[in-house]
């Protein structure tokens, strides 16, 4: 009798560590998605916030660029394109966040940066996020006519990880719209 109760308990234990791998196994499923969910998710929502400064560019009538940069999931800088007010070709979107970084991270290496910015840096740009050391750039709507990749595809830091195409139409739509209006 003795050993019925022990195998009919072995049998339960068996259960209950099958139940318990099940449950292991969905809880990691559930985890890796909603990681693969942020991630995916993080890249657009940081865009958004670049997106905005785009608009505060194009609501002074400066050429819609907005950029954000990002340290260990906080915004340490943001900027958009000032030429026009401080009439200075130089104080691109990227220059003002990376200055701006710089000033609220106190180094001026951004290392564990990742920037966000809604169209393709310029030459100079490029060489302004080399010199920084960002090591992600993620942008939106690439431009062909100055983008760095057509002149300078190697400014950037060589272990810079880039992501383009992030929320690409909405940012190509804001330069369209800024110069079907302005030129
Ligand atoms: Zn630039």
């Amino acid at each position: 009798m003795n050993n019925i109760f022990a195998i009919f308990n072995l049998h339960i234990l068996h259960m209950q560590l099958s139940v318990l791998h099940y449950e292991i196994i969905i809880v990691s499923l559930w985890l890796i998605f909603c990681v693969m969910l942020t991630q995916l998710s993080s890249d657009e929502q940081y865009m958004l916030l670049a997106l905005h400064e785009a608009e505060l560019a194009a609501a002074e009538g400066e050429v819609p660029v907005g950029c954000v940069v990002v340290c260990n999931n906080r915004v340490v800088g943001r900027g958009h394109n000032l030429t026009e007010t401080l009439q200075d070709v130089t104080a691109h979107a990227e220059i003002q966040a990376i200055t701006a970084a710089a000033e609220t991270l106190g180094a001026k290496y951004l290392v564990d940066c990742c920037m966000y910015v809604t169209v393709e840096p310029c030459v100079m740009c490029a060489g302004a996020i080399g010199w920084s050391q960002i090591r992600r750039l993620v942008y939106g709507a690439s431009d062909e006519k100055r983008g760095y990749k057509s002149y300078a595809p190697r400014a950037l830091h060589p272990k810079c990880e880039v992501v383009e195409g992030v929320l690409e139409d909405k940012c190509r739509e804001l330069m369209k719209t800024f110069f079907s209006q302005h030129r």
